[in-house]
């Protein structure tokens, strides 16, 4: 079980199962809600469980052509990603999690969006956009 919790502990989740990946997002909601970027734990839905604070989850809807709310704790602001139950996939900020989640990140997602004043210094891929799956 991996857990995650918000900074004031009032927002609590459990994972089971090996989450499907992690990604550093560099889209500009990202940037915003998040900071630099995000780091983006994804896995199917029923694998994710809110365990408590369920009403202190905020969440900004998203304009279109954007797809991921933007969930928060209302009481400390930390992001919690989109946490969705009405897709198939959860999205989970990794920045929550109090253990480790079993998987190192793929790669960098929505690069072109990237502050120009932010250097990606490390040997991982990097997509402009969403991550394409090879060939
Ligand atoms: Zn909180
Ligand atoms: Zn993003």
């Amino acid at each position: 079980m991996i857990k995650g919790s918000c900074l004031c502990g009032a927002v609590t989740l459990e994972i089971s199962g090996t989450p499907t990946s992690l990604s550093y997002c560099h889209c500009s909601r990202c940037r915003k809600a998040a900071g630099v970027f995000s780091a983006v734990l994804i896995g199917p839905v029923a694998d994710l469980k809110i365990t408590s604070g369920e009403c202190h989850i905020a969440r900004l809807e998203p304009d279109a052509p954007n797809v991921h709310r933007r969930a928060f704790c209302e009481h400390c602001g930390s992001s919690l990603g989109d946490l969705a139950t009405d897709s198939g996939i959860y999205v989970v900020a990794a920045s929550i999690l109090d253990d480790d989640p079993g998987i190192k990140p793929m790669g960098h997602i929505h690069t072109a969006s990237k502050p120009d004043w932010y250097e990606i210094t490390d040997g991982l891929q990097q997509f402009e956009g969403d991550y394409v799956p090879p060939a």
